[in-house]
């Protein structure tokens, strides 16, 4: 039987991160997929702020600008006028990277196969026990071979409709779908008034004309004429999900939001999806881990799935790494739900309440609550709040003395420039922890933990806001200790953090 550390169940944004992390960490990972080939369906087009952060702590964005197609420089809430701003959140990028999720997945790919890595496609987990010591996956191979493969953990990365969560009967409760949607990558053989040509604000996508209770837009991809077509309402009502769609429903959707000018010379893929809000109550069963869409789905509003699974993976990364290698610090694996299962809710929350805007027909009092939540998209603070939740700028995770001490516990570490010209940010590229201090005796303090975290000696933390003389950040980048510290040593926080001494 074949062993390895960690089976990563899909190769989507989330399993190929997760998997990245890993391997930085130098745990074995075997990747499975089921597909035959990555598969170029259109699908997210975005990666928030946050996420983008994200890849840099890893080097990663760079590339992505690279290919991506657009630059975001504003958020929207349900589309409503009022767009949400990334102003004040401390961002060296304060934007959304307009890139499609192909993309994001071919970079992601690139690095795992750097670390000597590759995606097994064609093979699909069809069997999955577990016990006190680890896990055993049965796999059927492209020629319809059943091997077994034998782990210490497992990590479901396998999408909305989870083989993993099936096999191991978890429910997944949540919301029916209550509207259907299509996205199409489209080809248009002529526009019409109101087709957009630049993507700079989602919100200025969505077309004005769309029936009530109907949203659809049209955002430009790379190539003249190329666009992704996105339409959702409850009138659309196919036979079933996996029902084809065809050219002659797309364009009837097109159209009755651009006239009758605008026709689809080519349909080169499309998917249907549905608003169905679902979330596992658990993301830790035993050795097996979910993250992604396997742990929760929403409605698109906002654009944050792939997002959520992209930080699913951050946060998961590091801490099993550190369980696998045996220097996890008790319950540091358990922090992985605690910390991200609120974060989805918060989505799920989010999407839910954004859709009630977006399908309501002719509803005075819906109109009332838009004209109401319009006025508090003006108020800086609300708007800075719903920004922080979408783009992910504003997730803070609970710490031990979170609310006693400094702004940043619990929060992601700003990509500040240091006094000798690098950005906090290139500090993560190993994937360590970093001891950031003006204090030689922290430094000293640090030296048993020399194998996981970085300490980095510096004149000063350049911080926008309250001043700080250390601060510990987590391989994942958010803040877990400050100094002063009012609760709390640096002894203990390396401890409770990143296991005993050396
Ligand atoms: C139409 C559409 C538009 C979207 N737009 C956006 C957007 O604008 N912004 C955004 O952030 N998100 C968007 N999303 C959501 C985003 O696509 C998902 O959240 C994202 O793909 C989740 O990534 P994942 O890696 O968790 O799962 P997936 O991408 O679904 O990957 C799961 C992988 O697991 C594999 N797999 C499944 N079962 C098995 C098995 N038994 N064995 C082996 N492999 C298996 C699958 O083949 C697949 O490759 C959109 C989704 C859709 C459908």
């Amino acid at each position: 039987m074949e062993k390895t550390d960690v089976v990563v169940v899909g190769s989507g944004p989330t399993g190929l991160l997760l998997a990245a992390e890993l391997a930085l960490a130098g745990v074995d990972v075997v990747v499975l997929d089921k597909l035959p080939e990555r598969p170029v369906q259109a699908k997210a087009l975005n990666l928030q702020p946050r996420t983008a952060e994200v890849l840099d702590l890893r080097g990663l964005l760079d590339d992505a600008h690279q290919r991506a197609i657009a630059t975001v420089t504003e958020g929207h809430f349900a589309r409503l006028p009022v767009p949400l701003s990334y102003d004040g959140w401390s961002a060296r990028r304060p934007y959304q990277v307009g890139i499609p999720q192909a993309r994001v997945e071919e970079l992601l790919e690139e690095r795992v196969v750097g670390h000597g890595i590759r995606v097994r496609y064609g093979h699909e987990l069809v069997g999955l026990a577990q016990d006190e010591a680890g896990v055993t996956a049965t796999v059927r191979g492209p020629d319809g071979d059943e091997r077994t493969l034998r782990a210490a953990y497992l990590a479901a990365c396998d999408g909305g409709r989870s083989t993993v969560r099936k096999l191991l009967e978890v429910p997944f409760p949540g919301t029916e779908p209550r509207a259907f949607g299509i996205v199409a990558d489209v080809v248009l053989s002529q526009g019409s008034e109101g087709v957009p040509t630049q993507w700079t604000s989602t919100a200025k996508l969505f077309a004005g004309k769309a029936p009530a209770g109907r949203v659809t837009a049209l955002i430009p991809l790379d190539e003249p004429g190329h666009y992704q077509l996105f339409t959702i309402g409850p009138d659309i009502r196919p036979e079933s999900r996996d029902a084809p769609v065809t050219k002659a429903e797309l364009e009837v959707a097109l159209q009755a939001s651009y006239g009758e000018e605008a026709e689809i010379a080519e349909v080169r893929q499309a998917t249907r999806f549905t608003d169905a809000s679902r979330q596992v109550e658990q993301y830790r069963v035993g050795r097996v881990l979910l993250a992604g869409d396997a742990a929760h789905i929403h409605l698109l509003a906002g654009a944050q799935g792939m997002n959520l699974g992209i930080q699913d993976a951050m946060n998961l990364g590091w801490k099993l790494a550190a369980e696998v290698r045996g220097r996890a610090p008790e319950g540091l694996l358990d922090t992985y739900h605690a910390e991200r299962h609120p974060v989805a809710a918060e989505v799920l929350e989010n999407t839910q309440a954004q859709g009630v805007f977006m399908f309501a027909k002719e509803d005075p009092g819906v109109d009332a609550l838009r004209g109401l939540f319009t006025k508090l998209l003006a108020q800086p603070e609300v708007n800075r709040y719903l920004a922080g939740r979408i783009s992910g700028f504003g997730i803070r995770y609970p710490m031990d003395d979170a609310g006693a001490s400094h702004e940043l516990l619990g929060a992601r570490m700003p990509d500040v420039r240091l006094v000798d010209g690098r950005w906090a940010s290139e500090l993560l590229r190993t994937g360590r922890g970093v001891l950031l201090t003006a204090e030689p005796a922290f430094t000293d303090a640090a030296r048993p933990w020399a194998d996981r975290v970085d300490a980095v000696r510096v004149p000063e933390i350049p911080l926008t806001g309250e001043a700080a003389d250390a601060l510990l950040i987590r391989p994942d980048g958010y803040v877990c200790w400050t100094a002063p510290a009012p609760a709390k040593g640096l002894e203990t926080a390396l401890t409770n953090w990143f296991g005993a001494p050396a």
